[in-house]
């Protein structure tokens, strides 16, 4: 063994030999070739050499006392530093050498001696570029392996983001769908999602006969009243409450839907029969029956329910509703606060209704109406001294309709505007010609019905401007009439317009008085000119031959209060003489004469009644 210097960047080679000889011959040989060489001369040697630095080859003899060349080959084959480093095994020619022997215990070539020097060389030489070669695989393997690592932790890392970026995004889809399908104010699910629902039931009621639902539609009375007067946050708060005590009248399976604004879709699932739908329905009209304590104001809120049996023939979810709805419209118009089961020959009726919804868009466009004129009686002068328009339609095909017909229909589809517009500029207009006649009266006056929904409108009052500029009537001639329900509906809007009618010294009159809910001294409040008696007043008066009903009382304060009183509907002179009697100053009848039409009215006036 010496312990020259190694040289790092050279190849070494440690030869294991119990010959000196040999050790020299073939180091001196190898060194010059350009390798470190290092020598041992047995098994022991050949350790500490490796233990020192790897040899990158090892020439090992095979013959040696003690520790033969194939021992010592097993044992670095054995030993895991060594076990990789070529060894060339070196024998005698008359030595007896086992090759396969050899190969087996790992070696990988064999010179023999007396040595071929080029032989030793090259074959030294190729074993340790094979070995460089191995070991450069095995480097660029692991640096492979390194960099898969490496990437597959950077794919890992991208993948986990993405993941939750799918999550996320996801989460948020979820709370989009959410908003979409709910309602923001009271949390419940909203028509899409009602909807929805409703089609599954009908689906399982297709395929599943034993199963049975029920759907209702409600309709809070009056809420508009709430919201306009209260103001917007009482009428959210209330439908709140509202939400919140259909709910506990529902089991947890049932499920309450905001339609929208006030109205409410339930859908009432494993029914055995109706009456559990019904007993829902009552159980909801009691509940909203007991008032509302909201924050600040305690409210009363009735609703009416349409009430539909969850038949699988229906074609679809939004026909359950629609008939649902239909139901919930006849509940209302038989005095709200009740519910009502739906039948077929509803549907029939709203399409009726429909017809007449639309063949009054038409009228509209096309002034399909004709406008009667009754005339109004002063009591105190026995003389005419005004008429009331009342409208007509003339129908294409079905004739002459009457208002009480047609005035509902108009009133819910919004067309009123138009037509009561149009009636007063007509009649305005009508009255400046009558004007001009010499046997008319100086002061004759017109009345001319308003709905009640031209109040919700702050541009009537811009309206009626102009049809007073156009048609150069005097707002002293001119009486417009109201409905209680005008007045009942208290709103900003009403009072303002009201406020502006007695500006421009426009007389107002209370049509109707005694039909609706106003009690005398609410009417207090409001500037009116006159009150008109409902013709069942004075109807009744004749049932009621000493005390004439409550005619007398209502005369009485009227005056008391400085309105005049119109009395309605006085059909004989028994009814003429009692409202005289009582001080009545005005009255309208058949007995002075029926609504008469436009060309009647002038002879007339010529031919100058008096009663
Ligand atoms: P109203 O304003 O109370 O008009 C009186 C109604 O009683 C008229 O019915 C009139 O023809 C009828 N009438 C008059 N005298 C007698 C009588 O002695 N006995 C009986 N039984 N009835 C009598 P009409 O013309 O059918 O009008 C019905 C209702 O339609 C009106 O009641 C009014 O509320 C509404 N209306 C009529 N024209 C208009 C209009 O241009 N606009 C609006 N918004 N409503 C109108
Ligand atoms: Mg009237
Ligand atoms: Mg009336």
């Amino acid at each position: 063994m010496n312990y020259q210097q190694l040289d790092p960047d050279k190849k070494d080679i440690l030869i294991i030999d119990d010959k000196p000889d040999n050790l020299r011959v073939l180091s001196s040989l190898l060194a010059r070739k350009g390798y470190n060489v290092r020598k041992a001369l047995n098994w022991q040697m050949a350790l500490t050499a490796c233990q020192t630095v790897l040899p990158d080859l090892i020439l090992l003899d095979i013959m040696m006392p003690e520790v033969d060349g194939y021992e010592v080959c097993r044992r670095f084959k054995s030993w895991d530093v060594t076990a990789d480093i070529p060894v060339i095994f070196i024998s005698a020619l008359d030595d007896i050498f086992d090759k396969i022997k050899a190969f087996r215990l790992g070696g990988v070539d064999y010179i023999t001696k007396p040595f071929e020097f080029e032989e030793v060389v090259v074959r030294v030489q190729n074993q340790l570029e094979l070995r460089a070669a191995r070991l450069e695989i095995l480097k660029l393997n692991t640096e492979l392996e390194q960099r898969v690592k490496y990437r597959t932790l950077e794919l890992e890392n991208t993948l986990e983001k993405l993941q939750g970026e799918i999550a996320s995004r996801q989460q948020l889809q979820d709370k989009l769908l959410d908003i979409v399908l709910h309602d923001s104010l009271t949390g419940l699910p909203n028509r899409v999602l009602f909807i929805r629902q409703l089609g599954n039931a009908l689906d399982l009621a297709k395929q599943d006969i034993s199963y049975q639902f029920a759907v209702l539609y409600l309709d809070c009375d009056r809420f508009k009243v709430v919201n306009d007067s209260l103001g917007h946050i009482v009428g959210d708060e209330l439908l709140i409450a509202i939400a919140h005590r259909l709910q506990l009248c529902l089991n947890s399976g049932d499920t309450l839907a905001r339609l929208g604004g006030d109205e409410f879709g339930i859908l009432i699932e494993n029914l055995r029969d109706i009456s559990s739908a019904i007993q829902v329905a009552e159980l909801m009209l009691q509940q909203l029956s007991i008032p509302f304590k909201l924050s600040r104001y305690e409210v009363f809120m009735n609703a009416s329910i349409g009430i539909n049996w969850g038949n699988k023939d229906y074609e679809k979810a939004e026909y359950l509703l629609r008939d649902a709805d239909t139901a919930m419209y006849r509940a209302k118009a038989q005095g709200k606060a009740r519910y009502k089961l739906f039948d077929p020959a509803m549907y029939q009726e709203a399409i009726q209704l429909l017809e007449i919804e639309n063949d009054l868009r038409r009228a509209v466009e096309r002034e399909e109406f004709i406008i009667y004129y009754q005339p109004i009686i002063s009591l105190h002068t026995g003389r005419i001294s005004g008429f009331e328009a009342l409208v007509r339609w003339l129908h294409p095909v079905r004739g002459l309709i009457a208002p009480t017909e047609f005035i509902p229909v108009a009133e819910e589809t919004g067309l009123i505007n138009a037509i009561d517009i149009w009636v007063l500029q007509s009649a305005c207009h009508q009255l400046r010609i009558w004007q001009n006649h010499p046997a008319t009266p100086k002061n004759l006056t017109i009345s001319v019905n308003l709905s009640a929904r031209l109040f919700t409108q702050p541009n009537l009052i811009a309206q009626i401007d102009k049809i007073i500029y156009e048609t150069q009537v005097n707002p002293l001639n001119l009486e417009l009439e109201i409905t209680e329900s005008v007045i009942m509906e208290n709103t900003n809007v009403v009072k303002t317009i009201i406020e502006e009618i007695k500006n421009r010294k426009i007389k107002l009159v209370m049509d109707d008085f005694g039909t609706g809910y106003s009690s005398l001294s609410y009417i207090h409040s409001f500037p009116l000119h006159s009150l008109k008696i409902d013709k069942s007043f004075i109807t009744q008066m004749q049932f009621h031959q000493d005390t004439m009903g409550l005619v007398p009382a209502i005369i009485s304060i009227a005056e008391s209060m400085g309105m005049t009183v119109i009395a309605e509907g006085v059909e004989t002179k028994e009814q003429l003489a009692k409202l005289r009697s009582l001080n009545c100053d005005f009255a309208q009848g058949y007995l002075f004469s029926q609504p008469l039409e436009e060309q009647s009215v002038v002879n007339f006036i010529a031919d100058a009644h008096q009663w």
